[in-house]
């Protein structure tokens, strides 16, 4: 018999309500002791999903009045017995209430527990657990839809999709290869490739969801980039919506790297305005450049800005030679004003071009289109299942390239028994992802990123 837990589950602050949750064998016993309904019935004796009405009470004393609503196992979140009391929001309240639950026997529940308890229980697998942290975590429309979708088993779908045709697969040469005399239809090659194929493809799609879906949870690290006066500050103060970097009319008043975060359509940018990319004696100005120039490599998006009023200078080439290195829209700025720049020469070398004043705002809605294209939003399907995390991400790679061993294996002509070593390899790193093959600690580090009452 396990323990008894409770914690407080609302964000802690003052609110109307807030909850705590209480699982375990001995949930309805240790709820009794302290919540008395107004019909006098027992929460013990009360079916699952009923809702009573009632005070809390402890040490004869009245605490606060609260809604108790009863889960029976297996049909809770934990799978096992629940009691959610909804008392009054207060901080000072909802302590109250949960020492008093402490009191009548509950153990504090620990980072995670519940959603822990709800793996272990089988209610969720290992990725629907993850895609937990990410819907509470989402900062925008899509990343709350990803997660919400691989909470209700997207990834999971896929994962065991692959699962089921590498063990059928695997189930069927082994047989073969154990019992000859029997009569058992040799596995044909034909049918061999096929489900390493259709296993490859899946797989694959789910590795390059990946990537979308970190630019609509965690965002791009964007680096605006391009010569003093171009109108950086005021591009990333249009894409913000508020006056975060100094706008000024002196160039190179942009020193140094001004950190936002900013939602451009369903993506995230992690935005820094750059020090002007310009070549320059004044030695603080010139440890912004270097360091402008340094990120500029690394960055996953650079908005290179360019001023339309003005004619291309050497700067601007450096910075069209730094556009091959990474993802880049050039975005041509001060379109209000009159043209002085090759805009040919621009698009003759950047793919991506748009035509914006960043001080009225003409031609932010193409911006948004770019900025969305260049993280693959357009093939972004939520419902197709989005990988939650690098661990995750390692294990379906780990799959792949197992089962790419076995296909080579089948291609170059080696034994079935070598074919199948390697798809019992994918199937373990599958059973790694879903939590069905895993070790404690990586179930703890999983729960490790939850917080109490989650
Ligand atoms: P930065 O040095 O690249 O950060 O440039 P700023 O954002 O500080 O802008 C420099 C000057 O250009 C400011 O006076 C801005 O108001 C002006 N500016 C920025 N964008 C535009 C634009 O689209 N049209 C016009 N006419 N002026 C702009
Ligand atoms: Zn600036």
């Amino acid at each position: 018999m396990s323990d008894t837990i409770a914690a407080i589950s609302t964000a802690q602050g003052e609110g109307g309500i807030s909850v705590i949750r209480i699982s375990g064998d001995s949930a309805f016993t240790v709820c009794d002791k302290i919540f008395k309904g107004i019909n006098n019935k027992k929460l013990a004796d009360m079916k699952g999903y009923t809702a009573s009405f009632g005070k809390i009470v402890s040490d004869g004393e009245e605490i606060d009045e609260a809604v108790a609503l009863v889960f029976r196992e297996p049909l809770s979140y934990t799978g096992e017995n629940v009691v959610e009391l909804s008392c009054h929001g207060g901080i000072y309240i909802t302590k109250l209430v949960l020492r008093a639950v402490l009191d009548a026997g509950a153990v504090p529940a620990q980072a995670g527990e519940f959603t822990k308890r709800a793996f272990l229980n089988g209610k969720i697998d290992l990725s629907e657990a993850e895609a937990v942290i990410d819907i509470i975590s989402a900062k925008s429309r899509s990343a709350a839809r990803a997660a919400l979708c691989v909470k209700e088993g997207a990834v999971r779908n896929k994962i065991d999709e692959v699962k089921n045709l590498l063990l059928s697969t695997a189930a069927h040469l082994s047989a073969w290869a154990d019992y000859p005399e029997e009569d058992i239809a040799e596995v044909t090659d034909e049918q061999l490739y096929d489900s390493f194929d259709v296993s490859i493809a899946i797989l694959d799609g789910l590795i390059s969801s990946y990537d979308s879906g970190q630019a609509v949870k965690q965002g791009i690290d964007t680096v605006i980039a391009g010569r003093p006066n171009v109108g950086k500050s005021t591009l990333m103060n249009l894409l913000s919506g508020c006056e975060r970097s100094i706008v000024t009319d002196i160039p190179g008043t942009t020193r140094d790297i001004i950190e936002d975060t900013v939602i451009v359509g369903d993506v995230i940018l992690r935005l820094s305005d750059t020090a002007g990319l310009r070549t320059t004696d004044d030695k603080v100005e010139k440890i912004g450049v270097d360091r402008a120039k340094h990120r500029l490599k690394q960055c996953g998006l650079l908005l290179a800005v360019f001023d339309y009023n003005r004619s291309l200078d050497d700067d601007d080439k450096e910075l069209i030679q730094s556009a091959g290195e990474v993802p880049c829209i050039a975005i041509i700025n001060k379109t209000d004003l009159d043209k002085q720049l090759d805009t040919e020469y621009i698009e003759s070398k950047i793919k991506n071009v748009v035509y914006l004043s960043a001080k009225s705002g003409e031609g932010r809605a193409d911006l948004v289109k770019a900025v969305e294209d260049i993280a693959g939003m357009d093939n972004f399907n939520p419902s197709e299942g989005v990988l939650s995390n690098e661990r995750q991400r390692q294990a379906v790679l780990n799959s792949l390239n197992s089962v790419k061993d076995a296909k080579n294996a089948l291609e170059i002509g080696l034994t079935y028994d070598a074919i199948t070593v390697s798809i019992e390899e994918a199937i373990t790193s599958l059973l790694e992802l879903t939590g069905e093959r895993t070790s404690d600690e990586v179930v703890d580090r999983v729960f490790h990123n939850f917080c109490v009452g989650k």
